[in-house]
């Protein structure tokens, strides 16, 4: 195995916008992203348009789905018009499962499979319930390697999370979705640990559905709504299935039959949570000036720093992510027979990582804030802590180290 580290600079300018709090290491970026400074302003600004304009406000707010969906949409490769702000990550992807089988429904009646990976995230399926599971049935994959016996002529769709958040594999989206399209089957990708982290370019592929989270990489607050992407082509041949007030045609009419408006907006459902939209506004602007490409290239050396320095001075460390650049994101998963007390000690040194029960820690690089010294830092304390750990030799005086 051979290291490259390259010379690259942090980019301050970036790292001053957000709230860096005070002397802590932060590795958790792919589950809650830090907090921008810009967002304070904006969410009072949306408060003081309310005080001042009452109902008129809605004007303003109301685009807020769409405009700030399209800022999204520039991040995946996505055409205008086929991404839109709306409900959680779960919620839009029972929309995409739904309208998946009803395209399916039209164009390849017969077909009664859908196709999941075992490790997937949100296996979120309570439509097939609703669907009663006896017409559809469940198939799960273990690996990628697997999925060409798996395609066949009797799926529907597959929903497949771009990287896989517990051991940080990264997935080729091209290569998959060809595959997938050769049998007539669609995709639903969920970019959840992908958007802000990889460039994506959806057009190029011609994916079918995707969706993904806010609050992760894209530093949108918690709990903030999730975004949703429908290719053109699968626009307008039926409606999704969770038919709201604001996917009508006109919402204003309230008009006792079900008519779709024409396009993206059909994937609302009801009133849009402005006040975290206006924070994806500002955060998504912050990754937009970056770029995805130098976001990349700073994540991979983020990451090859990592390595580098955890095969030196912490050995007992086993990473579980691939090493090559083309199958790993921002975020390296380690496996430690003592992950989870090395973890609590890490948190009294202030250095914040994931643990996956029952031996995994996950560290997350974000490139709009993370530093090359973090690493540095983080692994002297890291190695500090495996070495009284594996001595039993713990007492609070290892707590103050720096
Ligand atoms: C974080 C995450 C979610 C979150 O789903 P919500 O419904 O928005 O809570 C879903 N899927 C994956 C893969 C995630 O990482």
């Amino acid at each position: 195995m051979s290291y490259k580290i390259l010379p690259l600079q942090t980019n301050r300018q970036e790292r001053n916008k957000f709230q860096i709090p005070l002397n802590t290491i932060y590795f958790c970026g792919n589950s809650l992203g830090l907090c921008p400074i810009e967002s304070e302003k904006v969410v009072n600004q949306i408060i003081q348009e309310w005080e001042q304009n009452h109902i008129h406000s809605w004007n303003l707010a109301i685009q807020l789905p769409l405009k700030v969906g399209n800022k999204i949409g520039k991040l995946i490769g996505a055409e205008e018009n086929e991404t839109i702000i709306a409900d959680s990550t779960s919620i839009n992807l029972f929309k995409c499962l739904g309208t998946s089988i009803a395209i399916q429904k039209i164009k390849n009646p017969n077909r009664r499979s859908i196709l999941l990976d075992r490790e997937n995230f949100s296996n979120d399926l309570g439509l097939l319930k609703l669907l009663s599971t006896d017409e559809y049935k469940v198939r799960y994959f273990d690996d990628e390697n697997q999925l060409e016996d798996f395609l066949n002529d009797d799926v529907v769709c597959i929903l497949l999370s771009h990287v896989n958040y517990h051991h940080g594999k990264l997935y080729n989206i091209k290569k998959i979705t060809e595959m997938v399209h050769k049998v007539d089957a669609f995709i639903i990708w969920d970019l959840c640990h992908s958007v802000g982290s990889v460039p994506i370019n959806l057009t190029e592929v011609n994916a079918d559905f995707a969706v993904g989270c806010t609050d992760k990489y894209l530093n949108s607050s918690p709990g903030a709504p999730a975004f949703i992407y429908v290719n053109k082509k699968h626009q307008n041949v039926t409606w999704q299935p969770l038919t709201g007030w604001l996917g009508h045609q006109s919402p204003f009419k309230m008009s006792k039959d079900y008519e779709p408006i024409v396009g993206i907006k059909n994937f609302l459902v009801g009133t849009p949570e402005v006040l975290p939209i206006s924070i994806i506004d500002c955060s998504v602007e912050i990754t937009l000036d970056a770029g995805m490409q130098l976001i990349r290239k700073k994540s991979l050396a983020l990451g090859d720093l990592f390595i580098f320095l955890m095969t030196e001075k912490c050995p007992s460390f086993k990473l579980v992510t691939p090493f090559e650049y083309e199958k790993r994101e921002s975020h390296l998963s380690y496996q430690h027979e003592n992950a989870n007390e090395i973890s609590k000690w890490m948190r009294k040194r202030n250095i914040y990582s994931d643990f996956i029960s029952p031996d995994i820690l996950i560290f997350a690089m974000t490139p709009l804030y993370t530093k090359f010294v973090d690493i540095w830092n983080a692994i002297e304390n890291i190695s500090d802590i495996v070495k009284n750990v594996e001595s039993k030799n713990f007492d609070e005086s290892c707590v103050s180290l720096n």
